[in-house]
């Protein structure tokens, strides 16, 4: 499949020109409205200069005006650079000066931020977006300002979709420092693609609704939320963020069709106490990726809502998704399923990566297919380091069952290593959230002078639920190998989390090795 993205928006606002394209707080776009938007966008960063190859950095919450940015820059010939807004102004300055961004649209509340740091890059246009009417002068752009200068076409731009790269996604670094991941269109389209294979059984062109709450700066919702929600006409329905309350109001009032979702999503909506009377019922996919979502969780989230939860797996680096359990066969919980159409995979040794190791045996999981990215945007070394002859080596320890399913056990970085036992994280975590008042939890190695790291968990408690670290270290040696028993168990509140709702285990390891 060759198409650019701007082919794929234009194509779906010749079919479907007066259907809703996005939906924010009531206010309705439709397909003929957003296209026209981007050209106009596209056209005035053009006159500011912009040129094919350009990097524009969107450091948005989910709405309008991100959707707009990102197809006029992509119209424009630019390459969307993506920007957490949750960034703090050194790892917003890593970005711009690794990527060399000279425009960036960003939100009111992160403006000063950005401004702080632009001394120290070569940003020079700032478009500014105000989710409420505001008052803040300002020496840059408002984003009303920026398209009062919209010519209705923007000056072609050729698109070559197997090489022009569209988006630089940098990864979340929850593991280390960010690196710009380079997905070109076909890369992106590719995957919107596969996914419409595999779940096309439940897809109704023109009549489907994303609730989109995960974040589009983040590519689980960049691909599974608007791309795919754009090439199959639906309807996107954009929450900034994720409050319980209105997200369920919004699934009652707006019956989405789809909601893609982290587990931490999942996890809040299952333990509310109404829970069962929004409707949840009606969507026809919750797609949960991003992180694991535990066995326990997802029979729990079932059972209370009677909607189904399809877990799936995938990484920046490969746009994202590779493997989803399907609708069409059988779906097994704990396992991320089966591999996207036109995808290889194979499980490999953990030292050189070049065995092919047996069938149930844990290796690293390696992958080739067209929605692997072209490199890390500036980094040969690390680029070689994770493609090697067209394989991506996502650094995630898996298995695969007789069947073809595929289960993450635990990133090799988080691997934790006590007394020479191999410790998964993950396998603590499952038999913890088995625990009745178990809300949350993560494991994590801390360092130990004799048995070089120890297990230490953190854990949150449901509401009005008590039970002491000694007996919950009980439960967990009546139910593991007394080596991968966590040693100590600290209650929290609540747990470190990205934005996207994965809990950050960097930031704990490095709590704990302050402490130590
Ligand atoms: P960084 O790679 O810098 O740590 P990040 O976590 O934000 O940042 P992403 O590309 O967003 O990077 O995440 C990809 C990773 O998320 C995968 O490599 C894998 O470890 C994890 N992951 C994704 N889906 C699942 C899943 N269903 N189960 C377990 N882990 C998952």
């Amino acid at each position: 499949p060759n198409k650019s993205l701007p082919q794929m928006l234009l194509e779906t606002t010749t079919n479907y020109p007066q259907n809703n394209a996005l939906s924010f707080f009531g206010r309705k776009f439709t397909y003929q409205e957003l296209t026209k938007a981007a050209h106009g966008f596209a056209s005035v960063l053009q006159k500011k200069g912009v040129q094919k190859g350009d990097r524009v950095a969107i450091m948005l919450p989910n709405c309008p005006q991100y959707v707009i940015a990102y197809y006029g820059i992509l119209i424009a010939g630019g390459i969307v650079t993506q920007v957490n807004p949750m960034l703090v102004e050194r790892e917003i300055e890593h970005i711009l000066n690794d990527s060399g961004a000279e425009t960036l649209i960003v939100f009111d509340a992160v403006y000063p931020r950005v401004k702080s740091v632009q001394a120290n890059s070569s940003l020079s246009t700032i478009v500014v977006v105000s989710l409420q009417p505001s008052e803040q002068t300002m020496e840059d752009y408002s984003f009303e300002v920026f398209m009062a200068e919209a010519t209705g076409a923007p000056i072609p731009v050729e698109i070559d979709p197997e090489h022009d790269v569209a988006v630089l996604q940098y990864t979340g670094g929850t593991t280390g420092r960010s690196k710009g991941a380079m997905l070109t269109h076909r890369n992106l389209y590719a995957n919107v693609l596969q996914s419409y294979e595999f779940f096309k059984e439940k897809t109704n062109f023109g009549k489907d609704k994303f609730l989109t709450v995960i974040p589009l700066f983040h590519v689980f919702g960049m691909t599974a939320c608007m791309n795919l929600g754009i090439f199959t006409a639906a309807e996107s329905i954009l929450l900034p963020r994720f409050e319980l309350e209105e997200v369920l109001q919004t699934i009652k009032n707006e019956q989405p069709t789809h909601f893609p979702g982290v587990p931490t999503m999942y996890v809040a909506i299952t333990n509310h106490p109404k829970a069962e009377e929004y409707g949840i019922n009606s969507i026809k996919t919750c797609n949960s990726g991003s992180a694991p979502m535990p066995v326990e969780l997802m029979r729990q989230f079932e059972g209370k809502t009677g909607a189904k939860i399809l877990e799936g797996y995938g990484l920046s680096e490969a746009a994202p998704v590779t493997h989803c359990n399907p609708i069409f066969a059988e779906r097994k919980p704990g396992s991320v399923g089966i591999g996207y159409p036109s995808t290889d995979y194979k499980i490999v040794d953990l030292g050189n990566g070049t065995e092919e190791v047996p069938v149930g045996e844990l290796g690293e999981l390696i992958i080739k297919g067209p929605q692997v990215m072209k490199g890390y945007w500036n980094m040969p070394e690390e680029t070689a380091i994770t493609l090697r002859d067209g394989w991506l080596y996502t650094g995630d320890i898996a298995r695969v069952d007789e069947d073809g399913y595929l289960y993450i056990v635990d990133r090799k970085k988080d691997l934790i290593i006590a007394s020479g036992y191999n410790i998964y994280p993950r396998d603590v975590e499952e038999v913890i959230y088995e625990h009745p008042a178990v809300q949350e939890a993560v494991v994590i190695g801390v360092p130990d002078p004799y048995r070089g790291e120890t297990v230490k968990a953190y854990v949150v408690l449901k509401a009005g639920k008590e039970i002491s670290e000694e007996e919950l270290i009980e439960y967990c040696r009546k139910n593991m190998a007394a080596y991968k028993v966590p040693r100590m168990i600290e209650f929290r509140d609540e747990l470190p989390k990205t934005n996207v709702g994965k809990i950050l285990r960097r930031a704990l390891r490095e709590e704990a090795a302050n402490l130590s």
